[in-house]
């Protein structure tokens, strides 16, 4: 299966997509914790994308486009990718790389969840910076707080999840992101979940819903 989660911050897709990773062996691609991985490396890419994710603003779709064909060469089987595409221009390349490959995407989940949740979660969520896994102090929380369940390590709260970037990155989602709603109910690949529930129940509607599309096709 290849499928793309769409929905704005907060919405529980990088939880989610670990989940699918876990449950069905797909390969998990988050453009959000590479570049995050490149900033901390201080590679030429972590340098070229520092400033925009400070700002809550989009890395250039070029630099972003050329670091999911770098990842799709090591990926033969299904992939989950959340945080990507996040603009018409990266949809397309996708396909047409997707296309040349004679994989095309199965389907693109979108998360449906209203304004108000999205913030209470950005604003409780706590981030493995190493591993990128996320906790939610209110829904989900860690067995210690601030400390990874996993590792042991210690969680952060991301820089960009503090409220006036949290309000830049919606706005940025209904401006730049929002579009490719349409452009996949268009291809007839969008499958929409109510994504205000337990990360159990939402997995559950996910794995559904593409055991759906995957008999359909
Ligand atoms: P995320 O962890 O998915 O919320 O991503 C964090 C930040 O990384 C975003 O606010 C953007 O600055 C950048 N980013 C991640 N994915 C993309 C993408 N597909 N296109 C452009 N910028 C991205």
């Amino acid at each position: 299966m290849r499928v793309v989660f769409l929905g704005p911050p907060g919405a529980g897709k990088g939880t989610q997509a670990r989940l699918l990773h876990e449950r069905f062996g797909l390969a998990q691609i988050s453009t959000g914790d590479i570049l995050r991985e490149n900033l901390a490396r201080g590679t030429e890419l972590g340098k070229q994308a520092e400033g925009y994710m400070q700002r809550g603003q989009l890395v250039p779709d070029d630099l972003v486009i050329k670091m999911i064909e770098q990842e799709l060469r090591r990926v033969s089987g299904g992939f989950v990718m959340d945080g990507f595409p996040r603009t018409v221009p990266q949809a397309e390349a996708l396909d047409a790389l997707l296309t040349r490959r004679g994989t095309p995407l199965g389907a693109a989940v979108l998360f449906k969840i209203d304004r108000p949740s999205l913030v209470a979660r950005l604003s409780a969520r706590w981030t493995n910076p190493r591993t990128g896994r996320t906790y939610n102090a209110l829904t989900n929380p860690p067995k210690v707080a601030g400390i990874d369940d996993e590792d042991g390590g210690e969680l952060i709260q991301r820089e960009d999840d503090r409220s006036e970037t949290v309000e830049k990155r919606l706005e940025v989602y209904e401006r730049q992101t929002r579009p490719l709603v349409s452009y996949y109910r268009k291809a007839g690949k969008l499958v929409e979940i109510e994504a205000i529930a337990s990360m159990h129940d939402v997995a559950e509607r996910i794995a559904a819903a593409l055991g759906r599309e995957h008999a359909r096709q």
